[in-house]
């Protein structure tokens, strides 16, 4: 009987349309909508889209953290998956590419303003996203530029910032070393970053590899800007254990008890997931037996589920994955109470982003 309502519910999903599906798939047939973004409307959008989803009875999921290539993106396949696993939405940041930054010495992506034309109730704006090459070259004026387009465009969220980054496991594959970043987290840039955020209030994401000697730099910097909302990204996702003796839900209990303005997202690998340069599972959270997070790890969202938020990590090079990380993303739920998997779905990101409750 509970499988066939779950059956059911799952059925009555697919079906769904929650709202409008774009008429064209070319995000360059949109024009860009004007700026400031209007986020008094974007807002209604976004509610009335989280209480459609709610409506039939799904826990609507809002990813806080990924990334698309403008150039190659589906605008309608996306509109169908979203609304067939329940996403509510998705911050997207736009990628620039290599080509356009050589070319055009680019250190923005205007393209979030075609976006919201072509669908304003799926997605949220975020800043262009601090990769290879813009970010990595030119880590002070992509900073200034990101400043000065989010403060012009009203941008509630920006990033992600890889700060210091590995290769990712599809880099790897494909030889790409120049992903492997180091940009010190308290370097000129980042201090223009933090500064800004403390200033504003406008909350930003870093990729920042666990590294044992990496945590006493950032804790200066949380220090000495405590307004900033920082969104560190990928909990517990430990990729060479040697360099990282001293994570574990304790350190970041106390990260997050003496810096409120921590925050996390769960964009990290399932289960099995190994990485393969160091051969290790990379996702420290699991109980591999039992499928589940470890009981230390839930606990400590559980006592502070408004500082961790879904994500899904999409990237212009995986963006055919979505169905798969809102999949992913519901699994973790799973070991959560029902109250928090709401606010880890949604209401922390709601939270985050407008300071009120949802
Ligand atoms: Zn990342």
């Amino acid at each position: 009987m509970k499988y066939l309502l779950f059956f059911a519910l799952i059925m009555s999903l697919k079906a769904e349309t929650f709202t409008p599906i774009p008429l064209n798939n070319e995000l360059s047939s949109y024009e860009k909508v004007a700026i400031p973004f209007d986020n008094i409307t974007l807002k209604k959008n976004w509610k009335t889209r989280i209480e459609a989803i709610k409506n039939v009875g799904i826990i609507p999921l809002i990813d806080v953290e990924s990334s698309f290539n403008p150039k190659d993106f589906n605008l309608i396949n996306y509109a169908k998956t979203m609304d067939d696993e329940g996403i509510a939405m998705i911050a997207f940041s736009a990628q620039i590419g290599e080509k356009a930054y050589e070319k055009e010495s680019k250190l923005w992506h205007d393209s979030p303003r075609n976006l919201m034309s072509a669908d304003p109730s799926r997605y949220v704006p975020t800043s262009t996203a601090g990769t290879y090459p813009a970010w990595t070259k030119e880590p002070e004026n992509f900073i200034k530029e990101s400043i000065k387009q989010a403060t012009l465009q009203h941008y509630l969220l920006l990033g992600e910032f890889e700060f210091r980054h590995y290769l990712s496991p599809r880099q790897y594959k494909r030889n790409e070393y120049y992903r492997d970043v180091n940009i010190p987290i308290d370097s000129p840039a980042s201090h223009l970053l933090f500064k800004f955020a403390n200033e504003f209030g406008i909350p930003f994401q870093i990729h920042y590899e666990i590294e044992d000697e990496l945590f006493e730099p950032l804790e200066k910097m949380l220090q000495l800007y405590p307004k900033a909302k920082v969104i560190w990204c990928h909990l517990a996702q430990i990729r060479y254990s040697e360099k990282a003796k001293k994570y574990d839900p304790k350190l970041v209990r106390g990260l997050i008890e003496r810096h409120p303005n921590l925050y996390f997202d769960l964009a990290f690998g399932d289960k099995d997931s190994i990485y393969k340069p160091s051969n290790e599972f990379q996702s420290r959270i699991w109980d591999r037996n039992t499928g589940k997070l470890k009981p230390e790890w839930a606990k400590l969202i559980e006592d502070y589920p408004y500082h961790f938020l879904t994500a899904f990590d999409i990237g212009g090079d995986r963006e055919d994955e979505l169905k798969n990380k809102a999949i992913s993303s519901r699994e973790v739920l799973k070991s959560l109470s029902s109250k928090t998997q709401e606010i880890v779905a949604y209401k922390a990101f709601w939270k985050l982003i407008f300071n009120e409750d949802y």
